[in-house]
């Protein structure tokens, strides 16, 4: 009898899913397997927004499985262990996963298939997380993109290959092993700090699904206008669900399609682009996790300073726009992505402080955090990687804020001390009069804080910083 094992990762769901769909084309018994090792990820264990997410999320595919006759196997510790013992116990000889393009998960999963290829074990890796594998895409040499528009018009040459048929129901009985159960994963906080989390989202393909046709029957028609603005319902909220692989990008793609074969929906697609941008530049320069794509950045004059840091991770800079942001963080595991570039650029220019600080917080707080995502995000702030913002153009938070929440629901609905202020000082409280700030139950520097620096003498402090590196490189 042909038994297989699918290894879960980054692929939770069972639409849609390669790894899955060939186990069960076996025809054999299929044990769905979920292996808990966050040592193997290097620097970058889970932080504990992921973690959350990865509890419900897993518990949403066993149910998911379940519909499937299939039962899910959780174990934990090294994952050639793991597997070998899985093997062992099951008399397996047919393993499937789909493919992660973490620098650390592709060395290891070579390893693995290695030894388990020596060991007669049929290993089956395919790819389920993205529209296009990195190394399909090349400039005329033959090289890896570093600007985005060309890198997406060359993708668009190439055609999206059709998502699978359902699958269908597992009538073999997988032999009787042992699995942990949720718990001793222990991947919940023991601190209930997540109350905002639980009220935001429901990880697992059905709160995947119900997002995404919330958003194709018409935010994604005002996509293009609206996406800016994180007072709106502009964006699809989908990241973290597409980070856990709980839909497919390629269904998400087709969808879109179908629905609007004109194009209607080809500047959120576009989008979808970016995150493939960001996996094509972890995969051909997976050093970027944290040295800069380009090198001069590497000698920055970054300041240490806790208390800013500190300040801006928990929104009390002063400046509402990056509090809101930092609070919305905090409270619900997600930002908004304007915000995210406003936030960062305060970080990185405002307060000098290194874009690395940046990145590691986002990933102990955001449940989307993700290794391609967060890194061209963050090199993108801070103007040392592919494609960036130049480091010279540096976000003012007061015009961000009147740009992009321009009446304000944004900031009063994450920092509702400042929820009576005026809008015309509502981005700038430090500068309203006494008595506005007085009937609006405001005081600067004690109910809310006095900004942590001046922007226009930050912006020239950050400019003379920019101005030693250049002129090292000369
Ligand atoms: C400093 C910084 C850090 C970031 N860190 C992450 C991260 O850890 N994880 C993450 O998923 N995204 C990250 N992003 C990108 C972006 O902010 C989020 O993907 C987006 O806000 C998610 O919201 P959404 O699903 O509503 O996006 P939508 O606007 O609905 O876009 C749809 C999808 O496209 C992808 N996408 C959209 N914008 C980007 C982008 N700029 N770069 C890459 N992919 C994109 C995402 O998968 C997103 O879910 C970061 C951006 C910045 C500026």
């Amino acid at each position: 009898m042909q038994i297989s094992i699918v290894w879960f990762r980054h692929d939770l769901r069972i639409h849609d899913q390669p790894a899955l769909a060939a186990a069960l084309a076996l025809n054999g018994p299929v044990i769905p397997l979920f292996i808990w090792s966050p040592e193997e990820e290097r620097n970058w264990p889970q932080g504990a927004a992921s973690r959350w997410w990865l509890h419900y999320s897993l518990m949403a595919l066993q149910e998911d499985l379940r519909s499937l006759g299939l039962n899910l196997i959780i174990r934990k510790g090294k994952s050639l262990q793991q597997l070998q013992t899985v093997i062992q116990e099951t008399d397996a000889r047919h393993l499937y996963w789909n493919r992660r393009y973490e620098p650390w998960a592709i060395q290891r999963d070579a390893a693995i298939k290695a030894t388990l290829r020596d060991q007669d074990i049929e290993v089956h890796s395919f790819n389920s997380h993205l529209l296009f594998e990195p190394w399909t895409i090349s400039n005329k040499q033959g090289r890896p993109f570093q600007v985005f528009t060309p890198f997406w018009n060359n993708c668009l040459t190439k055609s999206v290959s059709s998502p699978l048929p359902p699958p269908c129901p597992c009538s073999k009985p997988a032999p009787k092993i042992d699995s942990l159960t949720m718990q001793e994963l222990d991947l919940l906080p023991h601190i209930a700090w997540d109350d905002g989390l639980k009220k935001a989202w429901k990880p697992g393909n059905a709160g995947a699904e119900a997002l995404l046709q919330r958003f194709l029957q018409e935010p994604i028609l005002h996509y293009a206008q609206n996406r800016d603005r994180p007072d709106l319902e502009g964006v699809s909220r989908l990241s973290p669900h597409l980070h856990f692989g709980e839909v497919s990008p390629r269904m998400i793609w087709h969808s879109v399609k179908k629905l609007y074969p004109k194009g209607a929906g080809d500047s959120y697609l576009r989008q979808l682009g970016w995150r493939e941008f960001a996996h094509h530049l972890l995969f051909h320069f997976p050093n970027t996790v944290d040295t800069p794509l380009q090198s001069k950045y590497a000698a920055f004059p970054w300041l240490q300073n806790k208390d800013c840091l500190h300040a801006w991770q928990k929104g009390q800079t002063g400046y509402p726009i990056v509090d809101a942001g930092m609070r919305e963080l905090w409270t619900t595991g997600w930002m908004h992505n304007r915000v995210r570039m406003i936030v960062g650029s305060f970080l990185v220019k405002d307060l000098l402080i290194d874009w690395q600080e940046g990145e590691r917080w986002f990933w102990d707080t955001l449940v989307d955090a993700d290794m391609a995502n967060n890194t061209l995000g963050w090199q993108w702030v801070a103007g040392c990687g592919a494609d960036a913002a130049p480091y010279f153009r540096i976000f003012n938070p007061v015009l961000q804020g009147e740009k992009f929440d321009p009446q304000g629901h944004y900031v009063k609905r994450w920092v509702p001390e400042l929820a009576h202020l005026p809008l015309r000082w509502l981005h700038k409280p430090w500068k309203a009069p006494e008595d506005v700030l007085k009937t609006s139950g405001i005081s600067i520097g004690n109910n809310y804080p006095k900004p942590i620096v001046d922007h226009d003498v930050a912006r020239m402090r950050a400019l003379a910083a920019l101005k030693t590196i250049k002129e090292s490189h000369v």
